[in-house]
């Protein structure tokens, strides 16, 4: 018999056990830290932009030199000279007069606006006409208009994209906290399977689970051990996942997790730790397990490729994001499903979906096991345990592989 769990409950097991584990961090370069999550607060120690910078070519000026004027009356300043690209504006702008300015040059002390070159003409000998009013702060970005000494800019827990990336070299972090990547061990078990690059005899199959879930837990933002394929052999077993236990920080082992006389990851687990529950109330990937050994997470997966995927997907995805310390909820969006949908089985039901440019959810077919039905997935919707169903059209929440 199987002690089975609701997946509430599994989220509930698995948060109490061992989401406490990990938090140890690590300092990288900036650069290299994309798709790492940040251990500590940015908080700004410089002021961006650091001095007051014209957004536009053209003229600084002090806004009330140019009020009233238009093209039939132009302002004229005195030209006072040029401020650089990437120099100091390095002196006072007096009354009556004016400086050229570059996009994202310094405005001069006494300037509090910038006309831009197009509303002004070269009265030659000295003489600029301004045809244009401007107000205080038009085409200027003041210093720290931005981000402020003390600004809180990022927080910890970000998974760190692109843009954060540039947001860290704007403020001069070289180099950043990480959250160190959990260790996640990947075994496979099986008589039957041979590794990739092999071609399969009559009876074997190739490795489907390792590959897969050694790429599923990197996009986690896990770093991935390959752990090796294991023969159908207890003793094997044990000392291969004792093993990864000791150098791992979660342990996936996929095969052998249902409750029949030859599958023996359940024995495995429990003679060599604990056993935490066997079985969760869900198509696919009821027969799985989750124990405890070395006080490390190890997930008894069931063989079948699409339900050791979509196992991985609802319960070690959020494990390693508790363990990252990163608070990003998984990316969904709403659909309306193409077809009608029975399920009454009592277990919570996740189908499979590739969304079309209309916003249509299409279920994929497959006969659990089948990888290749996984090809063009985007992600899965689930059945709740008491619903019988989805009549075509209805509306559902597609969560994103
Ligand atoms: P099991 O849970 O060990 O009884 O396996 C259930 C099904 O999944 C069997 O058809 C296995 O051949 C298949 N299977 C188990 N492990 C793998 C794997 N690593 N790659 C591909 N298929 C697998
Ligand atoms: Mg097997």
């Amino acid at each position: 018999m199987l002690i089975v769990k609701t997946p509430d409950e599994v989220r509930e097991i698995v948060k109490d056990r061992f989401a406490k584990n990990g938090f140890d961090s690590e300092k990288i370069k900036a650069v290299d830290a994309l798709g790492r999550t940040l251990h500590c607060d940015i908080i700004s120690e410089e002021y961006v932009p650091g001095f007051n910078r014209s957004t536009v070519d053209g003229y600084a000026v002090i806004a009330s030199d140019t009020f009233g004027c238009s093209e039939s009356i132009p302002a004229m300043l005195t030209l006072a000279g040029e401020v650089l690209m990437g120099e100091s504006a390095d002196c006072m702008l007096s009354p009556g007069t004016c400086l050229i300015v570059p996009t994202g040059g310094e405005l001069p002390e006494g300037a509090d606006a910038v006309v831009m070159v197009e509303h002004t003409e070269d009265f030659g000998g000295g003489i600029v006409g301004i045809n244009k009013p401007v107000a205080p702060g038009n085409n200027v970005i003041f210093k720290g208009d931005d981000v402020s000494v003390g600004d809180l800019v990022l927080t910890a827990g970000t998974e760190l994209k692109a843009h954060d990336v540039g947001i860290l070299s704007a403020l001069g972090f070289y180099q950043v906290d990480v959250r160190n990547k959990p260790v996640v061990g990947v075994i496979s078990t099986g008589d039957e399977l041979v590794e990739t690059m092999k071609s399969p005899g009559r009876g074997q199959v190739r490795d489907v689970n390792t590959p897969m879930l050694l790429a599923a837990v990197a996009a986690f933002g896990a770093s991935a051990v390959n752990c090796g394929i294991i023969r159908d052999d207890e003793s094997a077993m044990r000392t291969a996942i004792r093993q990864a236990a000791k150098n791992c920080d979660i342990v996936l082992i996929s095969g052998g997790s249902s409750a029949g006389s030859r599958d023996m990851t359940a024995r495995v687990i429990e003679s060599e730790g604990q056993l935490l529950f066997h079985g969760i109330a869900i198509k696919p990937g009821k027969p799985t397990i989750l124990g405890e050994i070395s006080s490390k997470p190890v997930f008894g997966l069931p063989g079948h490729p699409v339900a050791a995927y979509l196992v991985t997907e609802l319960f070690v995805r959020p494990l390693v994001a508790m363990m990252l310390g990163a608070f990003g909820k998984p990316l969904t969006t709403g659909a309306r499903i193409s077809q009608a949908v029975s399920s009454n089985h009592g277990r919570a039901e996740y189908i499979v979906v590739r969304l079309d440019e209309d916003g249509m959810a299409l279920p994929v077919k497959s006969k659990s096991g089948l990888i290749t039905s996984l090809a063009g997935a985007d992600g899965y919707i689930c059945i709740p345990r008491d619903c019988e169903g989805l009549a075509a059209g209805s509306q559902v929440v597609v969560t994103y592989f």
